[in-house]
């Protein structure tokens, strides 16, 4: 069974006890500062003096420096830059700055269980990683709720690392919701599986290759997208509330039976010996050496297969329907207009 920590199991004085620099003010380190910082944690932001949120982050009330000044004056640093931008950071500005007793901190283990970021002995080397995107990590601690996280220990040199994690995640409002220990190692190989053949590639190809085969078929666009996409949500939310069981009973007769012969054939043994495929490319560092590779050659892939996508009809017929139902929109920009930085 999982190890699971409540806000019974964390003392908030062991946070407050310390002095904790953010680096990065993104979708998860504005949520990181703000929760910690209204916590009552000492916090410091550490950005680039030319980053626009320089400004955003001032305007909220916390404390700026540059990545390397935050570093020094904290002694827990939690990293919070993109993953592919962390190697540099930490070699620039955090190294250096890191004293015996110290705590490097990562919401995501991609940098540590791939040895990108070797961090000297003497630090402890912890992972507080909400799941959940950083904007629902502000708003529910704002609510009273929280978000769960997940928690690891990499390396415990001072003998305290868990209970700081703990801590951390308390004033984060995570051990509101729940607390599940893990490790990096785990962390990092099931979220990257879980992007790659569930949640994002699995599910775009799925919808897409379905789309495809209607419109090929001669069926409208417009229908495709409705049945291939549109009702993506409403069935993936019954089964987020009741689970899958839960979602058939409330479907038709027709959609169950389909569903149980047909849904095998879809995913079928050669899809399953793929996704082991995947995996272990997981496993053995290769889809990291390709990923830091593919960064270091300025991303000529990522942007190809970027543009191919948006490019496909299922955005053009998608675009025209979605305009008609302005009421689906939470009323924000897109999310492809919000730029980081
Ligand atoms: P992000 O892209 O939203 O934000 C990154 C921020 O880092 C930028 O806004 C900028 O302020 C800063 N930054 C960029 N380059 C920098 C530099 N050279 N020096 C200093 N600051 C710099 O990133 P994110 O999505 O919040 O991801 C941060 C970490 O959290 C990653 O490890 C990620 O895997 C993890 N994570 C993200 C989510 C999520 O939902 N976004 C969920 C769980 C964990
Ligand atoms: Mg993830």
């Amino acid at each position: 069974m999982a190890t699971i920590y409540y806000d019974r199991d964390a003392d908030p004085s062991v946070i407050t006890a310390r002095k904790v620099a953010i680096i990065g003010y993104g979708s998860q380190g504005h949520a990181h500062a703000l929760n910690l910082r209204d916590s009552g944690v000492d916090v410091r932001v550490g950005l680039r003096p030319n980053s626009s949120s320089v400004e955003k982050a001032s305007s909220a009330g916390l404390r700026v420096t540059d990545p390397a000044t935050a570093a020094s004056e904290a002694d827990v640093i939690m990293v919070l830059a993109p993953d592919t931008a962390q190697q540099a950071i930490y070699t620039e500005s955090i190294e250096a700055n890191l004293r015996p007793g110290d705590a490097l901190m990562f919401a995501h283990g991609f940098n540590i269980r791939f040895g990108l970021i070797d961090p000297p002995d003497g630090i402890d080397v912890v992972m507080v990683a909400p799941k959940g995107p950083g904007h629902l990590v502000r708003r529910t601690y704002e609510g009273g709720g929280g978000v769960p996280s997940l928690l690891a220990v990499e390396r415990d040199a001072s003998g305290k690392a868990k209970p700081l994690g703990l801590s951390y995640a308390w004033a984060l409002g995570s051990t509101r919701a729940g607390v599940l220990e893990t490790t990096f190692k785990e962390e990092t190989e099931t979220d990257l599986f879980g992007e790659q053949v569930v949640l994002c590639g699995g599910l775009t190809s799925l919808i897409k290759a379905g789309f495809d085969t209607l419109v090929a078929a001669g069926y409208q666009p417009e229908s495709a997208y409705f049945e291939c996409l549109h009702e993506v949500k409403l069935i993936v939310d019954l089964i987020y509330e009741h689970g899958i069981t839960g979602m058939r009973y409330s479907i038709s007769t027709t959609a169950e039976y389909g569903d149980m012969t047909r849904g095998p054939r879809v995913i079928n043994d050669a899809v399953r010996a793929e996704m082991q495929k995947i995996l272990a490319d997981i496993q053995s560092g290769a889809f990291a050496a390709e990923w830091v590779e593919e960064n270091r050659n300025g991303l000529p892939n990522y942007h190809r297969l970027q543009k191919e996508g948006a490019e496909h009809p299922i955005e053009k017929v998608g675009a025209e329907l979605r305009a008609m139902m302005p009421f689906l929109s939470s009323g924000g920009p897109r999310p492809q207009d919000v730029s980081g930085g």
